[in-house]
């Protein structure tokens, strides 16, 4: 176990369980917290920018920082792609006097609940049902049949990990959701 020096929320969430509007509304609604960006080695999306959306890294500096022990957690997320929490970032959030909110996948989330087990809290949004998670993405318009199976399934495989959380959101209803996260993260930073 490492000593952090503040807090931390990490939030998790399957696509499709409203996680980007929920997050959205949080850092709206309470201001002491500070969006940490990742780092990764994937290629930026259009529009994406270098310290804004992610630290773009090449495989070979991701791997340098490895060594270097430059992060809080890191992980091969899809094949050949590296994303990882930096020290440096938390470093930076803490110094601004902020608390940083880690929006990262389940064993990333649950790598930082480990290292920082009394200082983190750690949420997964879960949508009400699978059935109604197929229903959102399909709304959504973004997936193929098949990016929407791998999507279902992969969520079917996160919700195994849910019971590690320190809290689950059901997002059923989005007010409802939203008060609840912004009075849980409210609570443990005050
Ligand atoms: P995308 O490439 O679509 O932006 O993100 C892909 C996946 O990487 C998402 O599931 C996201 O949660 C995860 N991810 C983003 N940043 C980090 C990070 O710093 N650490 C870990 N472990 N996963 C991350």
């Amino acid at each position: 176990m490492r000593e952090a020096k503040g807090k931390i929320i990490v939030i998790t969430a399957p696509s499709g369980s409203g996680k980007t509007t929920l997050v959205r509304r949080l850092m709206a609604a309470v201001p002491k917290l500070g969006f940490s960006i990742s780092a990764c080695t994937r290629t930026p999306r259009t529009g994406e920018q270098h310290g804004v959306d992610y630290y773009f890294f090449s495989a070979d500096e991701f791997k340098q920082m490895i060594d270097e022990d430059a992060f809080v957690e890191w992980e091969m997320v899809y094949t050949a792609k590296y994303y990882g929490t930096t020290k440096a970032e938390l470093e930076r959030i803490w110094g601004e006097g902020q608390t940083p909110l880690v929006d990262i996948d389940v064993q990333g989330a649950l790598a930082i609940k480990n290292k920082y087990p009394g200082n983190s809290l750690t949420i997964f949004i879960e949508a009400p049902s699978l059935e109604a998670l197929r229903e959102r993405l399909i709304a959504r318009g973004t997936e193929t049949p098949q990016t929407l199976e791998e999507r279902i399934s992969k969520a079917e495989y996160e919700l195994m990990f849910a019971p590690q959380f320190d809290r689950i959101l059901i997002n059923e209803d989005l007010e409802k959701a939203t008060k609840e996260l912004v009075d849980m993260v409210t609570e443990f930073i005050k």
